[in-house]
């Protein structure tokens, strides 16, 4: 059975220049994973609302006298700081909204999405009066100096596995340093997005600050392409991130890229062993494997094998999974149908290219046929060239794997596309720092998994993307550098 939720669910509309709009009237169904059930309907924003929202953005961002572009640096930060304690003020709203509409456990919607989103905020705050250009020393009759200027419109495209916090990583930043900004969410996530807007609104965001358009890949597609959007953050799978490069090249807008991964969890035979177990399944099934950093590949020391496999099984099948909404669920429903059916076939995939099924392996019946629930899903005798252990699969299913030594590790490690993540579990701390810096990836965990900070930069190398969020490197994505010469 699954528990009947106490947020408030209703149509979503777009946020357009500060006012709440229906569009053309054309609207998409947004659902609820745990049961199948469709939740509400949602404004479709397609060319046309993108149209609207690019100009009130442009409005609010090129207008110098406008309220936006007139408020102090100060100010901006104290904007920033009142949506964080608005985020705090409506948590258990925007954690259930989370957890209704990605069937992720409120556990995780609840401590760690929304305290994180409102640390986001709170981090960006600060940063908001500390951009700043420099005075240069060049030639004797010059004054020269940088001037670190907001790019302009934004265009922030997320995908559906951490929805409002995934928007928090673009929306902090870019608010910080003056752009406006059009969100737009997942077609299949845009509760939270919406109701965020609504507490944007509150915290005194002037209008056309932040847009909000929901609608699917046209309406993202359209956002890219437009010739009055300056910037794409986009987060999403690396095949749309190619065709985001391709397609904004037409207007050489400036873009980050936040893709997909098949994250390396390594583990040597002298680590902790149960603190490694329990990071190889937090690793793996927190965020029911949707996550970009899952750490996807484990690969076990050879002589390790034998007694880490049986302990990470054992352990695997005393997660409980079930109702997303109840507490004490560690493992929800997976987004949605078409994404059961991509992690299931994976999983037949594994199958039949002959590795070993240790754990789970199937759909499980949570709330009878219906809502997308996956048994969490080990897999052994995986070999480095099979599909379970390449291609990304975004889902509750862990591909294990043994090697020899530090060298065999890190090159197999390597040998894949994405470069997101990485975790080494050893008590040899030479070893950890070495093959750290040997693994090619934007983040590596030593002795933990998956814990991030707004502090932090967080992104890929190879084709898990460029350019970094969060953290301080993540303000020259959103800025402009220009140089000024004055003749003495
Ligand atoms: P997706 O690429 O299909 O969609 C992401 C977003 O892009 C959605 O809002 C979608 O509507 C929009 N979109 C789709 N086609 C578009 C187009 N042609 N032009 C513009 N926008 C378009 O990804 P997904 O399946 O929703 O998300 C899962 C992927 O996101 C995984 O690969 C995952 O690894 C990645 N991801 C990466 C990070 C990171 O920080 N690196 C974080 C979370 C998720």
């Amino acid at each position: 059975m699954i528990a009947a939720s106490k947020a408030k669910v209703v149509p979503g509309k777009l946020l357009i220049d500060g006012k709440w709009s229906e569009g053309s009237g054309k609207t998409f169904d947004t659902f609820n994973p745990a049961t199948g059930e469709v939740l509400t309907q949602v404004a479709e924003g397609g060319a046309t609302g993108v149209d609207q929202a690019v100009a009130a953005a442009r409005k609010a961002f090129d207008d110098v006298n406008g309220p936006w572009r007139k408020m102090s640096a100060s100010e901006r930060g104290k904007v920033l700081w009142r949506i964080a304690d608005l985020i705090d003020k409506n948590i258990e709203e925007l954690a259930e909204l989370e957890t209704l509409n990605n069937g992720k456990p409120i556990f995780e919607s609840r401590y760690v999405d929304m305290p994180m989103v409102a640390d986001v905020f709170r981090y960006f705050a600060g940063w908001a009066t500390k951009i700043h250009g420099e005075t240069v020393n060049s030639f004797s009759n010059a004054f020269t100096y940088t001037l670190r200027e907001p790019v302009g419109v934004v265009g922030a495209i997320v995908a559906w596995n951490f929805p409002l916090l995934l928007a928090s990583w673009k929306l902090g930043p870019a608010l910080a340093c003056g752009n406006t900004v059009i969100l737009k969410p997942a077609e299949q996530t845009p509760l939270s997005a919406l109701r965020f807007g609504e507490l944007a609104l509150e915290a005194g965001l002037p209008a056309g600050v932040l847009n909000i358009v929901t609608g699917g890949p046209e309406t993202g597609a359209a956002l890219v392409k437009h010739p009055g959007v300056d910037k794409i953050a986009f987060t999403g799978s690396t095949s749309v991130g190619k065709e985001i490069m391709r397609s904004s090249a037409e207007t050489l807008k400036r873009v980050t890229l936040e893709l997909g991964g098949k994250s390396p969890n390594i583990v040597f035979a002298d680590s902790q062993m149960d603190s490694a177990v329990k990071g190889a399944l937090n690793g793996i099934f927190y965020g029911k494997g949707e996550v970009c950093c899952a750490g996807s590949r484990l690969f076990i020391e050879k002589k390790a094998e034998d007694e880490f496999v049986t302990k990470l099984v054992e352990s695997s099948k005393k997660i409980r999974l079930g109702d997303p909404l109840d507490p004490k669920t560690r493992l929800g429903a997976v987004v949605s149908e078409k994404q059961m059916q991509t992690v299931l076939g994976y999983i037949e995939a594994g199958k039949n290219e002959g590795a070993k099924l240790l754990a789970g392996g199937k759909r499980a019946q949570v709330n009878g046929d219906h809502g997308y629930f996956i048994e969490p899903t080990i897999f052994g005798c995986v070999n480095n060239d099979m599909k379970i252990a390449q291609e990304e699969i975004f889902g509750p299913v862990l591909a294990t794997l043994t090697f020899d030594d530090i060298e065999q590790v890190a090159e197999l490690a390597n040998k894949n596309v994405y470069g997101l993540a990485a975790a080494v579990w050893t008590n040899d701390i030479k070893k950890a720092h070495q093959l750290s810096r040997r693994l090619k990836a934007g983040t590596v965990w030593i002795n933990t998994y998956g814990v991030m900070d707004a502090a932090l930069p967080f992104g890929g190398y190879k084709q898990s993307g460029f350019g970094r969020e969060l953290g301080m490197h993540a303000i020259e994505h959103y800025t402009e550098l220009k140089s000024v010469w004055m003749n003495l």
